[in-house]
C-alpha cells in the first residue's frame, strides 16, 4: 500500500527541488501518494495566512511530510512560517546531519557530524519587548520537560544509528540558571545510557573544536539558538548549505526539509541544487523505515556528484536542478 505523505513545496525555489526530490524518491520503487498543500508568501492573497490550517490538518492527519522552503511574508503576522509549523505540530527536535560529500568543495574531509537542536523554546520562544525606548529585553526560555525529551531524542538517536558519543553544547557558565537548566536535564538523561560516551562543552569552546577537531565529535545536542549557529557552521564544514538536509521531528509527526531558504533569485529558472531536499527525502525514507531506498538514494546523490558532471552551478557543473535529478534516477534506476 502506498505511503500517505504530506508535500508542502513552498515558494521561490520549493517547487523546483521538490520537484525533483519527489522524483528521485519515487524512482526508488517507494509508493507515495502525495498530498500536496500550499505554504508560503505565494498563497497568502488567496488565504489570507502564509500558513493555512489545511497545512497542519494534513501534516496531523498523515504524519509525515516533506516540505520546500518558504517565504515568511513581511506583515504577515508570523515571526516565521517555519518556526510557527514546528511549535504548532510540536516538532521539538531539528536533526541536521552534516556528512562529507566526495566532489563537494569543502575545507575538510570524512566530516561526520550530527546536530540534534531544541526547536521551540529558548530565545525563540518570541518573548521579547521594548522597556522604554532606548532597551530592549529578550527572554530565553528553558524547561527541562523540552532539555529532557530532546535529550532522550539524541541519545535514542545516538543508539539506533550506531554513534558512540553524544556532546551537550551550552554556556552554563554564564548562564547559570537557563543553560544550567539545559545541562543539567541532560545529564540526568544520560545516566539511562550507559552504553553512549557523554560530554559537554561551552558554545564558544565548541565553535573552536568544531573548526579545528571535527573528528573528535559525533552527536551534539544543544538549545534552539546554539543549534541555529552551529549547524550552519557544519554545513560549511562539508561545502554549504546546497547539500545540508534536516527534519522537524515529534513524538508523532515529521516534516523533513532542506536547511537552505527559498533563494528567490533563482525561483523558476531550474538552477537551484536540490541535493539538501533529496538528501532530506532519504531521511525521511529511513524514518519511515525504507533504509534499502534511503540509502540507494544516498548512494545514487554521492555517485552523480563525485563524477562531478551533471551537477548544479553551485557543484561547478552547467546541468539544471532537472537535469541533475535525472542523472540521480538513472543512477538509482541502474542505468
Ligand atoms: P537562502 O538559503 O535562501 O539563500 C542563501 C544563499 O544561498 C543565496 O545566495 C542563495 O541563492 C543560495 N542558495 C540557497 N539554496 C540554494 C540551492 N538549493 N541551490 C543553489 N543556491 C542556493 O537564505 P536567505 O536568502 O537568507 O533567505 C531567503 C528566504 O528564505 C527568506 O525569506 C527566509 O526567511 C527563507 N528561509 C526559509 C527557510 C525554510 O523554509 N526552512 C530556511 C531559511 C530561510
Amino acid at each position: 500500500m502506498a505511503y500517505q505523505v504530506t508535500l508542502i513545496p513552498g515558494d521561490g525555489i520549493g517547487p523546483e527541488i521538490t520537484k525533483a526530490a519527489c522524483r528521485v524518491i519515487e524512482a526508488t520503487g517507494v509508493e507515495i501518494d502525495w498530498q500536496v498543500v500550499e505554504a508560503g508568501q505565494d498563497i497568502m492573497a488567496e488565504y489570507g495566512t502564509p500558513l493555512p490550517d489545511n497545512v497542519l490538518e494534513s501534516v496531523r492527519r498523515t504524519g509525515i511530510a516533506l516540505k520546500g522552503p518558504v517565504t515568511t511574508p513581511i506583515g504577515s503576522g508570523f515571526r516565521s512560517v517555519n518556526v510557527a509549523l514546528r511549535k504548532a505540530l510540536d516538532l521539538y527536535v531539528n536533526l541536521r546531519p552534516a556528512l562529507s560529500i566526495p566532489g563537494v568543495k569543502s575545507r575538510y574531509e570524512n566530516i561526520d557530524l550530527v546536530i540534534v537542536r531544541e526547536n521551540t523554546e529558548d530565545l525563540y520562544a518570541g518573548v521579547e519587548h521594548m522597556v522604554g525606548e532606548d532597551a530592549a529585553e529578550s527572554i530565553k526560555i528553558i524547561t527541562r520537560k523540552a532539555s529532557e525529551r530532546v535529550a532522550r531524542f539524541a541519545f535514542e538517536y545516538a543508539r539506533a544509528q550506531g554513534r558512540r558519543k553524544v556532546t551537550a553544547v551550552h554556556k552554563a557558565n554564564i548562564l547559570k540558571y537557563s543553560d544550567g537548566l539545559f545541562l543539567e536535564s541532560v545529564r540526568h538523561v544520560a545516566e539511562s545510557y550507559s552504553d553512549i560516551e557523554f560530554e559537554d562543552r561551552l558554545v564558544d569552546n565548541m565553535c573552536m573544536q568544531l573548526v579545528q577537531k571535527p573528528e573528535l565529535y559525533d552527536v551534539m545536542v544543544m538549545p534552539n539558538l546554539y543549534g541555529d549557529i552551529l549547524s550552519d557552521l557544519c554545513a560549511g564544514l562539508v561545502g554549504g548549505l546546497g547539500v545540508a538536509p534536516g527534519a522537524n521531528i515529534g513524538d508523532t509527526m515529521a516534516v523533513f526539509e532542506p536547511v537552505h531558504g527559498s533563494a528567490p533569485k533563482y525561483a523558476g529558472k531550474n538552477k537551484a541544487n536540490a541535493t539538501a531536499t533529496i538528501l532530506s527525502g532519504a531521511l525521511m525514507l529511513r524514518h519511515m523505515g525504507e533504509n534499502e531506498a534511503a540509502d540507494r538514494v544516498t548512494e545514487a546523490v554521492r555517485q552523480v556528484i563525485g563524477a562531478g558532471v551533471q551537477v548544479t552551478y553551485d557543484l561547478g557543473g552547467t546541468a539544471g536542478t532537472s537535469e541533475m535529478a535525472d542523472a540521480i534516477i538513472a543512477v538509482i534506476q541502474g542505468k
